[in-house]
């Protein structure tokens, strides 16, 4: 509302009634829904050709249709790394998508929060031999009442950026606990117990003021990353939308150079 303004006959401000702006927030929501439904039509339509041109790009690189120069290869090497991380882009695309819109449902079931852990870890460490992946001694068998597969996306997902963001042979530590009482945003009364999962990393940090808007979708704290570092800025959100979805919640504590540490609630099963 603005008030409408006049001067009265000594020259104070005299309201005289007011005028009301009004949005309409369901046109605003429907053009975002729009937006989003557009942006998740052409992902899906970009992904049959993508699947194609990645796969001849694999088979030229193979050397088995002919040898190609090394100014060739250097070419390949580029437009294979540029279709690899389109094709990150569009799958994260569509699983936020799916997840946001309820098309994906979730299995949801008793599961041991150590065993995912330890699952999560395990295929991490497969991958990046560089970093020391270390699980926190005598993890607590807690049972949690989750979709395991989507807790152990999430795990990988931290523990991806935990490599991405820090040094070769730094150490990275999974750590899980018991909550008496998880914090919640949308209604801390009824908070119950949980699983608290942790992450932390010795690697580069996060700015105190981005730590809120890293979990938006595209934020990403240095615009270069995605190319650099093949990012898309859209893991955390999934993350997010994953663990919200369990009724939990996600966290982000950092020190600029010394490192991040990731946290996120589940609700311990009832039985
Ligand atoms: P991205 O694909 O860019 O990693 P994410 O949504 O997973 O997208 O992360 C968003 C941004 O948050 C990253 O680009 C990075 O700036 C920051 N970030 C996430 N995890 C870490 C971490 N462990 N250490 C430092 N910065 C991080």
């Amino acid at each position: 509302y603005i008030p409408h303004v006049e001067l009265g006959s000594r020259g104070k401000a005299k309201i005289n009634g007011f005028f009301a702006l009004t949005t309409d927030i369901s046109d605003r929501k429907a053009i975002e829904r729009m937006k989003d439904e557009f942006i998740a039509v052409v992902s899906h339509e970009l992904r049959t050709p993508l699947t194609s041109l990645h796969g001849s790009l694999k088979l030229i690189a193979t050397g088995r249709l002919g040898h190609l120069s090394d100014e060739g290869q250097q070419m390949l090497a580029v437009a294979d790394e540029s279709t690899d991380r389109l094709v990150r882009l569009v799958n994260n695309v569509l699983d936020l998508q799916r997840i946001e819109s309820g098309d994906v449902t979730m299995d949801h079931g008793v599961c041991n929060a150590a065993d995912l852990v330890e699952q999560a870890a395990e295929a991490m460490q497969t991958m990046a031999k560089q970093h020391r992946i270390e699980i926190q001694t005598q993890l607590q068998s807690l049972s949690i009442w989750a979709d395991p597969d989507y807790i152990v996306q999430t795990l990988t997902n931290l523990i991806g950026n935990a490599i991405k963001f820090s040094a070769p042979n730094k150490k990275i530590t999974l750590s899980l606990q018991p909550l008496k009482t998880a914090p919640t945003d949308q209604s801390p009364e009824q908070s119950s117990p949980a699983a608290l999962f942790c992450v932390q990393d010795h690697g580069q940090g996060i700015p105190t003021d981005k730590l809120g808007s890293i979990f938006e979708r595209f934020h990403q704290v240095d615009s270069s990353d995605s190319r650099k570092k093949g990012g898309t800025g859209l893991g955390l959100t999934i993350c997010r939308k994953i663990i919200e979805q369990h009724g939990g919640t996600i966290w982000a504590e950092s020190q600029l150079g010394k490192g991040s540490k990731f946290y996120f609630t589940i609700p311990l099963s009832a039985n």
